[in-house]
């Protein structure tokens, strides 16, 4: 069930920045950070009253420089439609209502997407009064809120919360395995997937329309059915918004959250950039089994070595995903394009994996004789026992003794134990080590 997604739009200067900010700093927690991994702060997980969903900072989002305020205000606008759940439109209390504002309404109720209106910069009790005037805007009520000192925006997740949808039941096809293409624009998406549709049955869901995104593309091949997730919205759309970087990130975000591998696309000729490092860390952090795909193995000049200095430099700049499997492919000329089903199966079955208990403890118990648990102020961490919690990815606990002297190297070596001692190529696994009560 992919997470509802929460916008904050508005004019700039409103202060969605300071919100966003806010919100994170005191109330929400963020996805957790994995090192050695390069992100932008405009998306974040977030959680009010037991209901999680995904926060965007519009405001994060840069444009072309071209690109004059109004143009800006558009993009941001349709952003928030085609991505959003809800909105908060936030709007400042200080200068009071603008035109600029009711540009940004206007395109907020051509969405019919649920809206919450903020009131920012209303400092003091006393200045609620000025939120009066944004009744006209035809959001309902404007909530009155001070993004800097962290008033009022309690009110707003409340009403946040209540437009948001509940969880519905997409239909599900279970034996099927999604998979999702993502990248930087340009590095041969739609091409990798338009090839595998012209080379494999593709299916005709009978789900077609009742999922909230029609553009999930079923297809069987050797026996085995696949969705492919996400990648038609690249075509429907065209390339205007995929052309801004960030926003190529914001897709790949929603295509991740719903899919069982993502294949992240690397470009064989312009080589390997930091929007890939941001795009392999979502996946990553939404712990889908991962794959590179090297496209455009045809354009470039190759000798003996060249794919093997391709891996070492993926290995280099992805150090915390030496699991993910490389494959070498080519969109244009078909080269080992369907081998990526193939691989899509493997590692999908990696990711959904489960291995005996009594297994998993023979290994711990021999990791630790090997290399000894840390210590500090004379406490040694422990490992008492282990259990796999769960799949998709792989996730294991470990009651130890204490679990605040358990250090991030000492869990890297474990998973490296378990990943020699059962595989698990191409999904992430995680530990979390318990304090045993
Ligand atoms: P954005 O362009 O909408 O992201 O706006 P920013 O978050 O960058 O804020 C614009 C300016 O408004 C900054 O100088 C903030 O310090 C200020 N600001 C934001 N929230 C508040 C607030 O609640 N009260 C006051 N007084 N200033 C604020
Ligand atoms: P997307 O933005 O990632 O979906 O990329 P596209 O599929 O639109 O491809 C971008 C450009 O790269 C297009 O001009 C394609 O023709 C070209 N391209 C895609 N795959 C290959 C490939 O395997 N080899 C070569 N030489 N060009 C490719």
């Amino acid at each position: 069930m992919p997470l509802p997604v929460v916008a904050i739009v508005g004019r700039a200067n409103v202060g969605k920045s300071t919100l966003f900010n806010r919100l994170i700093g005191e109330r929400l927690s963020i996805v957790e950070d994995v090192p050695g991994v390069t992100r932008d702060r405009i998306y974040a997980k977030a959680e009010w009253n037991g209901v999680s969903f995904h926060l965007i900072d519009t405001g994060g989002i840069e444009m072309d420089e071209e690109d004059e305020m109004g143009n800006l205000i558009r993009i941001q606008a349709q952003l928030a439609i085609d991505e959003a759940d809800a909105i908060i439109f936030l709007v400042d209390g200080r200068t009071g209502l603008s035109v600029q504002d009711e540009y940004v309404a206007e395109f907020l109720r051509r969405s019919k997407k649920p809206v919450v209106l903020g009131v920012n910069k209303l400092d003091h009790v006393s200045h609620h009064a000025a939120s009066y005037e944004f009744y006209q805007l035809g959001f309902g009520d404007p909530i009155p809120l001070s993004a800097e000192h962290g008033t009022g925006t309690g009110d707003l997740l409340d009403a946040v919360v209540d437009v948001l949808p509940k969880e519905e039941d997409e239909p599900v096809d279970d034996e099927a395995i999604r998979v999702a293409f993502i990248g930087r624009p340009n590095v041969g998406k739609s091409s990798l997937v338009n090839r595998l549709l012209g080379e494999e049955r593709v299916m005709v869901s009978d789900t077609a329309g009742t999922t909230r995104d029609a553009i999930d593309t079923p297809l069987v091949h050797d026996g085995q059915k696949f969705v492919l997730v996400d990648t038609a919205g690249v075509r429907r759309r065209g390339k205007v918004y995929e052309n801004i970087e960030k926003y190529s990130v914001l897709r790949a975000l929603r295509a991740i959250e719903r899919t069982d591998v993502a294949f992240i696309v690397l470009d064989a000729e312009r080589g390997i950039a930091e929007q890939d490092k941001r795009v392999a860390g979502y996946a990553l952090d939404a712990g889908c089994a991962i794959a590179f795909l090297v496209n455009k193995w045809d354009a470039i000049e190759k000798d003996d070595k060249t794919a093997h200095r391709f891996e070492e430099e993926i290995r280099s700049h992805f150090p915390f995903m030496r699991w993910a499997p490389v494959l070498f492919v080519s969109a244009l000329t078909g080269q080992r394009v369907t081998r990526a089903l193939d691989l899509a199966r493997d590692i999908a079955e990696q990711h959904a994996m489960r291995v005996q208990t009594s297994a998993l403890n023979r290994v711990l118990a021999d990791a630790q004789i090997s290399v000894s648990p840390p210590s500090s102020k004379g406490r040694k961490l422990k490992l008492y026992y282990a259990t796999q919690a769960s799949v998709r990815p792989p996730t294991f606990i470990i009651f130890v003794n204490d679990q605040e002297l358990s250090h991030f190297s000492y869990e890297r070596y474990l998973e490296n134990q378990l990943r020699e001692a059962f595989g698990f190529q191409g999904t992430p696994i995680r530990i979390r080590m318990r304090t045993r009560g």
